[in-house]
């Protein structure tokens, strides 16, 4: 008979005594526990299904894409087309109705090969921000075979996870690039080491996450948090570019052409017509085979380009015409301060002859504009004493050689 008169909850039978408030409606009651629960899966149930994400097809025909690499990225136009068909491919692959018995169409990673500062990164990342999907970079010489000092292949996942706020729909149609994939070329040459740790067996394990699986991944990343619950993601729709600037594969891809004209006309080319300076267009699959990458992962990254050295006049215009010109930015920075910032012409010229001599490529050019314009940066925005600062070339050349050019560190 007690029991009649005590309240419950119509949802988990729970005494009013145990609730910190049980509401009642006309036949039914609830307490503060299953209010919260209910509120927590309407919650989820209102979140916007991942799956449902849709890529803006309407900007993916390569033309389209290519343009817009353009507004970024200087020169390198080999390396631009080859991307912007691999990636219109990619996800039209990716949007397409999945049909039992259709062709099944396989993904095209992609391997960009050429110098440091050449603008491999810059291309990745400029594809992954004009699609707004997750991008990560790698570095590929800190991964070890698992088990060995270093960081695990699966880390690259972590990192796409992170990028994508752990949202794994998302994650799972984003874009990792692989930095300084050469560095991992095995080296066969060796003595010392009986297993190659770091070369072979990295590519070894690198396959799995280039063709297509599900990997477990730790969210944490590392080694570190061994208790952490490992996330599944699979790979099937990520693109893999993967990058490096295989020091020396010109001699190699000379070797491979000599060897072919010997007898044979090679694919068309006559020796006169071949650039011997840029050796590097002519680059193929085998050529990253005898440099020291495993068939399998060559046949796992089957797009292949190249991107140029940059010249002094590539330089220029990477100074000045990119959206995000570094020129254009500094001006932005000073006028925040309210301070018109202008160069006389010859100032470009001089930053880019100073990065060439330097050797230090399109990364220099931020470098020595830093050192041109440190001095004002510290003392115009608290000494408002003008508005308008023109940087003519005796200015900057003093400016400059007052830097301590040991200092002039090329940023990663
Ligand atoms: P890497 O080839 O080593 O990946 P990055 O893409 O990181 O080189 O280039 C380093 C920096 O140099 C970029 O952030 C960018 O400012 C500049 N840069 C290099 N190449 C180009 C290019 N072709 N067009 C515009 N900027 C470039």
């Amino acid at each position: 008979m007690a029991k009649e008169k005590q309240e419950y909850c119509s949802f988990c039978g729970r005494p009013k005594a145990e609730t910190e408030l049980l509401i009642s409606g006309m036949e039914a009651k609830i307490c503060n526990y299953c209010i919260e629960q209910a509120k927590d899966i309407l919650d989820e149930e209102r979140k916007p299904k991942s799956k449902e994400v849709k890529i803006d097809h309407t900007i993916l025909k390569p033309s389209k894409i290519k343009s817009f690499l353009d507004e970024y990225v200087i020169g390198q136009e080999d390396a631009k087309k080859v991307l912007s068909v691999a990636v219109y491919n990619h996800y039209k692959r990716i949007g397409r109705p999945v049909d039992a018995d259709d062709v099944e169409i396989e993904k095209s990673n992609i391997i960009l090969v050429g110098d440091t500062g050449t603008g491999k990164t810059l291309l990745a990342r400029t594809i992954a921000r004009m699609l707004h999907v997750p991008f990560a970079i790698a570095d590929a010489t800190v991964l070890t075979e698992a088990g060995y000092v270093g960081e695990d292949v699966e880390s690259i996942l972590t990192r796409l996870l992170q990028a994508a706020d752990y949202d794994v729909a998302a994650a799972e149609r984003g874009i990792i690039f692989i930095d300084e994939i050469d560095k991992i070329a095995r080296k066969s040459d060796n003595p010392s080491i009986t297993r190659d740790v770091s070369g072979e067996g990295v590519q070894q394990a690198m396959l799995k996450l280039l063709e297509g699986s599900i990997v477990n991944v730790p969210p944490q990343g590392g080694r570190k948090h061994p208790e952490q619950k490992m996330i599944a993601i699979n790979t099937k729709n990520i693109l893999f570019i993967a990058g490096g600037a295989f020091q020396g594969i010109e001699r190699i891809i000379a070797a491979r052409m000599r060897t072919n004209v010997v007898g044979y006309t090679f694919s068309g080319h006559k020796d006169e017509n071949i650039d011997k300076e840029n050796l590097l267009e002519y680059i193929s699959p085998a050529d990253l085979k005898k440099f020291g990458l495993i068939p399998e992962l060559v046949g796992r990254l089957p797009l292949l380009t190249y991107l140029n050295p940059l010249d002094e006049d590539a330089l220029k215009r990477i100074l000045l015409e990119p959206k995000n010109a570094l020129i254009k930015q500094f001006v932005k920075l000073f006028e925040l301060d309210n301070i018109k910032l202008s160069f006389d012409d010859k100032v470009y010229d001089f930053i880019v002859e100073k990065s060439v001599e330097y050797k230090l490529g399109a990364r220099g050019l931020r470098s020595i504009l830093e050192a041109v314009l440190m001095d004002d940066m510290f003392h115009l925005p608290s000494e408002a004493t003008t508005d308008e600062l023109r940087i003519t070339l005796k200015y900057a050349k003093q400016k400059f050689g007052k830097a301590n050019l040991s200092k002039l560190k090329v940023a990663g």
